[in-house]
């Protein structure tokens, strides 16, 4: 199943294009993406044998955060070895950095990216969304908490995430629209093999990252169950799993985003995003 948010109303992508889930429905899921997380479970299994012989095409244009306002977003630094070595930090061994990107930076897949500043950055990112309540739980078990996943930007204002005299992870992840996911939220059965997803950047043209998820230090079932040992997640909580290498702090010279720049992001089985940079 694939779940698009299209002009603010949750939809089921299909072949064909998209039909509206509160309509198909008779209201008794959606309108509102976020609402779909009241009960999950409900709605998945819902979804599964939804009349789509009604779908229309649709303006890719439209498309909003499948998710667009989850009560907390995770998101891990130094997931992926080659990256902490070229942003000059050691391997975490146990529990890796986790920052939040505050949700009012997050935003869809295709639009602008108004540049904080002269060191924005780019991160390809996994984002997983959790589906049920999840409180101490297990790697073995943590799939079954996960409603799917969808292709995430971490953009980063290096100058701010670096400001003294501890890190500002958070506010320099945060700046309107530094947050983009999408274009939809694609269910696990959907997806195969997590691990073999491929994770690819491209700044005008130029592929800059190239990653695989199962190179992630902490796979997404332990990352879940590092998180959830200490905080609740929430259905409809998103989790920023961590970039591969390839960002333009780790580059000799840096290279940063300049207004006119196209940033696309995809995530292979997922789907893209494209960005256009432009100045404040
Ligand atoms: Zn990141």
């Amino acid at each position: 199943m694939r779940l698009i948010n299209l002009a603010g109303r949750a939809h089921l992508q299909t072949d064909n294009g998209a039909i509206d889930i509160a309509q198909v429905s008779d209201g008794k899921f959606g309108p509102d993406p976020q609402s779909l997380f009241a009960d999950w479970k409900a709605f998945a299994a819902w979804g599964e044998d939804a009349d789509t012989s009604s779908a229309t095409p649709f303006d890719v244009q439209a498309l909003g955060p499948p998710v667009p306002a989850p009560r907390q977003v995770f998101a891990i630094g130094l997931n992926y070895s080659e990256h902490a070595l070229e942003a000059g930090f050691a391997v975490p061994e146990t529990l890796p950095p986790v920052f939040t990107k505050f949700a009012s930076a997050l935003t869809g897949p295709e639009g602008e990216l108004v540049l904080s500043g002269e060191s924005v950055d780019w991160e390809v990112e996994l984002v997983a969304v959790i589906g049920t309540e999840a409180s101490q739980v297990k790697a073995e078990d943590a799939l079954s908490y996960v409603a799917g996943v969808t292709v995430g930007q971490d953009f980063s204002d290096r100058a701010v995430q670096m400001i003294g005299p501890a890190p500002q992870f958070s506010m320099g992840k945060s700046f309107p629209g530094y947050g983009p996911t999408g274009p939809a939220l694609v269910t696990l059965d959907e997806v195969g093999d997590l691990s073999s997803l491929r994770l690819q950047c491209w700044v005008d043209g130029e592929l800059v990252q190239d990653g695989i998820a199962g190179q992630m230090i902490n796979s997404l079932p332990l990352l879940v169950e590092r998180l959830s040992a200490i905080c609740t997640l929430h259905p409809g909580d998103l989790i920023f799993t961590g970039t591969p290498a390839g960002v333009g702090m780790g580059r000799t010279p840096a290279r940063y985003l300049t207004a006119g720049e196209v940033v696309r992001t995809e995530i292979s089985g997922l789907g893209s995003m494209t960005h256009r940079c432009v100045s404040l």
